[in-house]
């Protein structure tokens, strides 16, 4: 026998027993972003590498360490996309839709990312993204927050809280940036070897930091929040007036930078305490020069990301969500019965269009028919056996209440489905 080959580490497949519990997440997910106004848009999973480099940032964790980047057969650089947002701009651009107008995007799908996998961190994960584009003022970003906030109400998902802050004008972020590796150069010896490198290249990425040995020093650090320009503070100001006026709570977290370079101005994160470590389900902020960066007119934008995993993991622990079974489950005795049950069953899926119904296939005994019924969670099943099929009708079994079989001639069947 061959050797057994498993599916990469990190990645996971979703197991029918599942899948209904992404079906529904995806089904609320684009109810809700109609009742926005927002269109989906599907991009490619592969993109040139470049396009991740040049908007996420050369000294990220993301570009430094986790990307999928492979040649292909004709020697393009390619990556598997880690984000959806690079993409999304990239076919804004491409496609006309960024320059003098307002866009309101939303997608969801796979992200690969090369991390070490633990609860809630995966190699393939999956994001549900939102992008507004062609408005700088923060109604929008209220809007955003509002959309997600609206998102865990219709989940029924509770104990998540927000956190915010703002980055500040790309000038404004340079100056602090200055005063911040004044501080740092003064505390060399208690850097770690990351946060060295960082220093020249991306000082800001330090106070992202998780080495708990680095706390001290970077709480102690000049907060960005007391460099911050005029024109950003008002922004932040009227952000959070609106806040208040529809009773949206949030803490403001002077440390919240986020892992991407293209963020400027309002950042955003909801927290929970209860997956562990992993306890970021959704993060976004504005980023009003990735437009431009990345060769496109400049174009304000906002957007935020949410891990699929991790809420639904929320979910799981916060409610339960049975698994639903079939309506129906059809047993067939025997070759002619076979036959007319399967005339019978198009028929019914014909007339019943929302009506899961298993046939039964693959012959065998009444009894085990019947057992494979139950099995199936239907909470009927329609026997037609050769008795049955003289006499014009099937028998329907009750398999989850106590009421008695009954049989229904084959002309009133889909009358009676339908009454069901
Ligand atoms: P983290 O700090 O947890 O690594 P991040 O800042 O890298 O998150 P973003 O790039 O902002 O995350 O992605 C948005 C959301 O996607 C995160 O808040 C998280 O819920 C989810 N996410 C990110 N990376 C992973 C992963 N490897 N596995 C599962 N979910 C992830
Ligand atoms: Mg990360």
């Amino acid at each position: 026998m061959s050797k057994f080959i498993k599916s990469i580490r990190g990645m996971h497949d979703v197991l029918p027993d599942d899948t209904h519990r992404w079906q529904a997440f995806e089904q609320t997910i684009r109810q809700l972003m109609a009742t926005y106004g927002y269109r989906e848009i599907r991009m490619p999973l592969v993109e040139s590498t470049d396009l991740f480099c040049r908007s996420i940032g050369e000294v990220t964790d993301i570009v430094e360490k986790e990307m999928y980047t492979f040649e292909d057969r004709n020697g393009d650089k390619l990556t598997l996309r880690p984000e959806g947002t690079a993409s999304c701009v990239r076919a804004g651009i491409q496609h006309g839709l960024l320059h003098n107008q307002v866009q309101r995007l939303w997608y969801n799908g796979p992200m690969f990312r090369h991390e070490r996998p633990q609860k809630g961190r995966y190699r393939q994960f999956h994001q549900f993204g939102v992008e507004a584009f062609g408005i700088a003022t923060p109604d929008i970003d209220v809007e955003q927050i509002l959309i997600s906030a609206r998102l865990w109400q219709q989940l029924g998902l509770t104990g998540v809280r927000l956190e915010l802050n703002t980055l500040g004008s790309t000038e404004a972020r340079k100056n602090y940036k200055q005063v911040l590796v004044d501080y740092l150069n003064q505390h060399r010896d208690l850097l770690d070897e990351d946060s060295l490198r960082r220093l020249e290249s991306n000082p800001l990425r330090i106070l992202d930091s998780k080495n708990p040995a680095m706390k001290q020093l970077l709480d102690d650090a000049p907060v960005l929040f007391d460099h911050l320009d005029e024109e950003s503070l008002q922004q932040f100001d009227k952000l959070k007036a609106r806040l208040d006026a529809v009773g949206i709570e949030y803490t403001i977290n002077p440390r919240l930078v986020r892992g991407l370079d293209y963020y400027c101005k309002t950042v955003f994160e909801w927290i929970t305490d209860e997956l562990g470590a992993q306890g970021t389900i959704c993060a976004g902020g504005r980023y009003d020069g990735l437009v431009e960066q990345l060769g496109g007119k400049a174009t304000p934008a906002v957007g935020f990301a949410l891990g699929m995993e991790r809420i639904l993991a929320l979910l799981e622990s916060q409610q339960q969500q049975p698994a639903p079974g079939v309506d129906v489950y059809m047993v067939l005795l025997g070759d002619d019965c076979e036959i007319r049950g399967l005339q019978l069953a198009e028929d019914i899926r014909r007339h019943n269009p929302g009506l899961q119904m298993i046939t039964h296939c693959g012959g065998g005994s009444m009894k085990s028919e019947m057992k494979k019924a139950d099995k199936s969670g239907a909470d009927i099943a329609l026997i037609l056996a050769e008795d049955e099929l003289t006499k014009q009708q099937v028998t329907v079994k009750y398999l989850r209440d106590k009421k008695d079989q009954q049989s229904v001639a084959f002309d009133d069947l889909n009358n009676f489905i339908a009454a069901l």
